[in-house]
Formats: structure tokens, C-alpha cells, sequence
């Protein structure tokens, strides 16, 4: 087996963890303290089930990261990318030269979705994704005679990759403070109910955060502002979903002021809100689009931009060359991938899938854990969604020092042989669409353990 892996081949006592200490620089990791543990070596994926070298067999409540729509082992797509790989494994898009899987996949993904999002640029990542966006944005409005229409709207706990724009977009402090903070980004506060609602309703407060996006608009002059981005639902913020009164609103305010509304489906793109795009679940009408993630169920890597017809037209018959692309935009063999993934999500009709099975998910999980002092709130839309670990449930008040308690319970969850995302003191999931009822319930069962021996853990800080 391991022949196929690495050459030359490793002695029977070849220590990996050693050498990943040595050696393997990981992404958004401490390395001080991952070593000081053993990194974990995952080695095979079936269905919504990883395995690892220590043979524990891992229930994947986050879809690797949020990527793996369709679930681990699927033939088909092991099949369109042996296929093409075989009959051309790469050529570039860059020379008036195209392929035949990229034409297909832009074809494909104009049709699907909504709007009039009609023409589409690859990339082969989110962050990619996302700069793409950025720079088209900014080039719109260069083209249109108005180059003072520069600064990118974001919001706090936005992610939106980790390029330095994409970064400087997103609103992580902690990555802003290592670098990644440049001129022209402003931040608004994120449609966060649960932790900035204070006594409103949801609706109210979605309108309030909305209104805060008007207010910084008047602050900066809107002729200064090129785009505001946001994620239909903020995926690594914490999965925060906004009250059904916000997302309309920002709306009317990017199309009253006349700045360009992104939304960055990365997340939410391919049925993880129980339609094809967030955009459809949440009323949004964006300008341009970005997706990754699921558009290969992660299986090779590949992002696009969908771009609508207003930007299109200006960036296609005025801006002559957009001095932009990457080496590998429309990589053949991922867009023969994201095709036959297409092709999954489609017949099994795996969008509705999500928004029943998020359903069903949430009813269990409250059956399980709604009566426990440490769950402030369950939520989620189809599936993807968070859990509110509280020090007091009645007032939503979050544990002293953010993110010690939910590093505790994501612990718990990897000793339960589930993998539960923790952002600050918020458990997130977002488990393969295809997940079964009896998985669920499994899920459901290890999860409630894991919050469990959370709460027993720090029984004393609980109201
Ligand atoms: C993951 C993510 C990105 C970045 O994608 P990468 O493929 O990691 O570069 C951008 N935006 C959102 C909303 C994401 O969740």
C-alpha cells in the first residue's frame, strides 16, 4: 500500500509524526503545541467516514473543510479525472486557446445559477477566487472613469481566504495583525444575533447590522467604495446566519449607493443551504459571485468567479486586457471533476437533500442537547450549522478568555471519533450531503457525548 505513496519506501518503523514535526509547515496551526502532541495521519475516506493510521474510524461532521458535498471514495470522479488525464492533463486557457471541460463547466455554471451571472473566470482556490473578484471589482470601476471607487467593504469575523486581499477583506484581526492589513478595506459589524443581538429580535437586529453598512457608507462617501463582500452565511466567522431581514436590506443599500455587491459563496455554493447557491436561499442578487470548496467536492482543487452581465459587459468591451489569470485557470482535469461532480449533486439531488436532513438534524440535536446548561442555541440552515457553548444560557453570555472551552469540546469531539469544527466557543458542522439518517444519529450521539464531558469539564464557570 504505501509503495503508492511515497518512494523510496519507509521502513515498517518509520516514525511520521517525527518527520511531520521536522519538516511539514501545517496551515493556521500553532506548531509549538501540535507537536507537542501527535499530528493526527488520516489515511482513508469512505461515505462521511475518514480512517486513521491508529485505525479509529472518524465520523466527518465538517466535510473535510466544508468541501466534500458528495462524500468520501465516489468512482466518478476518480474516473473523469483518470479520463482526462489521459487524454490531455493540461493545457492553458491563457493564448486564445481554451479546452473542452472548461468551455463545458463555464456553460454549465452560467446556467445553473441565478441571475444573470453568465460568464465565469477560473482560478484553484477561494483565495484566488476571491482576489479575482477584488481586482474585477476595482477594475469596473477604473474602466467606468471612476477610480476613486476603490475601498472593498467587509465585515468583521468575514472570511474570505487567505491571500493578502483576501485576508485584508476578511475581518480576522488575528490574520490582519500577522501582515495582512492594506489600504482601502473597511469593516462593519457581522449579522452575529446571538452575540451582538443584546435585547432586539432577530429581525430588528438584522436590520440594525444592516443599517451599520449604511452608516459606514456615509462615513467613507460612497464614491469611494467599489464592493461590498459578504458571505451568504459566514462559514469560518463561526457559521453565522443572518436574521431573514438583513440580506434584503444590504441589498437596497449596495444598489442605492451604487457599489457592487460580491457574494462569496465559497461555503454556501452547491447545496449546502438547501438550494444550489446561498444567493438563491437568502434573496441575493449579487454582482459577482465567488465558489469553490464543493465545486470538485474537493476531490482537486478549482474555484470560479461568476460574473453578471452589468460588470461583464463593461470588463468584455471596454477594459481591454484584464492583466489577470493564473497558470492554472481552467485546469482540464478539474473542470472534468467539478463536471462529474455536478453531475452527482444533480441526480441525487443533493441540494433539497440538505434542506430536509438539515431539518431532521436539528430536531435530534435539540432533542439531545437542548436541555444542557452549557448549549446557548442550536442553529443551522440546511447543512450547515453551530452550537453555542454559554456560561449562561438565559443571558448569552459568552466563558471568560474566547476559545479555551470550545478547543475543550473539539477535543472531546476527536477522543469521540468525530470531527466538530471550534470557532471561538461555537461548534460548527457542516457534514457530507449525503449523510444518512443513521449517521445523523451517530453524530448526533458523539456529539452530545463530547458536549457532555465539556460541560462536566467546567461545570463551575456554567450559570
Ligand atoms: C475557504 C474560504 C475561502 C478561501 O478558500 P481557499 O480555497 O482556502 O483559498 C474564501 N471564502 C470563503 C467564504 C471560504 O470559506
Amino acid at each position: 500500500m504505501l509503495d503508492h505513496i511515497v518512494s523510496p519506501i519507509p521502513t515498517p518503523d518509520y516514525d511520521w509524526q517525527a518527520a511531520d514535526a521536522a519538516h511539514h509547515l501545517h496551515p493556521f496551526s500553532d506548531h509549538k503545541s501540535l507537536h507537542q502532541g501527535r499530528v493526527r495521519i488520516i489515511t482513508g475516506g469512505e461515505g462521511v467516514y475518514l480512517t486513521d493510521d491508529a485505525g479509529h474510524r472518524i465520523l466527518d461532521g465538517m466535510a473535510g473543510l466544508w468541501c466534500v458535498a458528495v462524500g468520501y471514495g465516489r468512482q466518478e470522479l476518480v474516473d473523469a479525472a483518470t479520463r482526462q488525464m489521459q487524454t490531455l492533463p493540461f493545457y492553458n486557457t491563457f493564448f486564445k486557446t481554451a479546452t473542452r471541460p472548461v468551455i463545458a463547466l463555464a456553460d454549465r455554471l452560467t446556467a445553473m445559477a441565478p441571475g444573470d451571472l453568465n460568464h465565469a473566470f477560473f482560478a484553484s482556490s477561494g483565495s484566488e477566487a476571491v482576489d479575482t473578484a477584488l481586482r474585477m471589482a476595482r477594475t469596473y470601476w477604473i474602466t467606468r472613469g471612476k477610480p476613486g471607487k476603490r475601498i472593498i467593504l467587509g465585515r468583521e469575523y468575514g472570511y474570505h481566504g487567505s491571500t493578502t486581499l483576501g485576508a485584508a477583506a476578511g475581518g480576522m484581526v488575528d490574520m490582519h495583525r500577522q501582515g495582512a492589513v492594506l489600504p482601502d478595506f473597511a469593516h462593519v459589524m457581522p449579522p452575529y444575533w446571538y452575540g451582538y443581538g443584546g435585547q432586539m429580535s432577530p429581525e430588528e437586529f438584522g436590520l440594525y447590522a444592516a443599517k451599520q453598512i449604511e452608516d459606514k457608507i456615509r462615513e467613507i462617501g460612497a464614491k469611494s467604495i467599489a464592493a461590498f463582500i459578504g458571505e451568504p452565511i459566514q462559514g469560518a466567522g463561526g457559521v453565522i446566519i443572518p436574521p431573514e431581514t438583513y440580506w434584503p436590506e444590504v441589498q437596497r443599500i449596495c444598489r442605492e449607493n451604487d457599489i457592487l455587491l460580491i457574494a462569496d459563496e465559497v461555503i454556501t455554493g452547491f447545496g449546502r443551504t438547501g438550494r444550489m447557491f446561498g444567493s438563491e436561499t437568502f434573496g441575493i442578487a449579487p454582482d459577482i459571485m465567488t465558489l469553490a470548496k464543493a465545486i470538485t467536492s474537493g476531490y482537486i482543487p478549482l474555484s470560479a468567479v461568476l460574473v453578471g452581465d452589468r460588470v461583464a459587459d463593461v470588463l468584455i468591451n471596454e477594459t481591454g486586457e484584464f492583466y489577470h489569470g493564473f497558470t492554472y485557470s481552467g485546469h482540464p482535469v478539474a473542470c472534468a471533476v467539478a463536471l462529474a461532480n455536478l453531475d452527482i449533486l444533480e441526480s441525487e439531488g443533493l441540494a433539497a437533500r440538505a434542506e430536509a436532513k438539515g431539518a431532521r438534524l436539528r430536531g435530534k440535536l435539540a432533542e439531545a442537547l437542548g436541555d444542557m446548561p452549557i448549549v446557548g442555541e442550536i442553529r443551522g440552515v440546511g447543512l450547515i450549522g453551530a452550537i453555542e457553548l454559554t456560561a449562561d444560557r438565559r443571558t448569552r453570555r459568552f466563558f471568560e478568555r474566547r476559545g479555551r472551552v470550545g478547543t475543550i469540546c473539539r477535543d472531546h469531539c476527536f477522543a469521540n471519533d468525530l470531527v466538530m469544527r471550534a470557532v471561538r466557543d461555537t461548534m460548527v458542522f457542516s457534514p457530507p450531503l449525503t449523510i444518512t439518517d443513521d449517521e445523523m444519529d451517530e453524530m448526533v450521539a458523539r456529539a452530545a457525548r463530547a458536549i457532555a464531558a465539556t460541560q462536566a469539564d467546567v461545570r463551575s464557570e456554567i450559570m
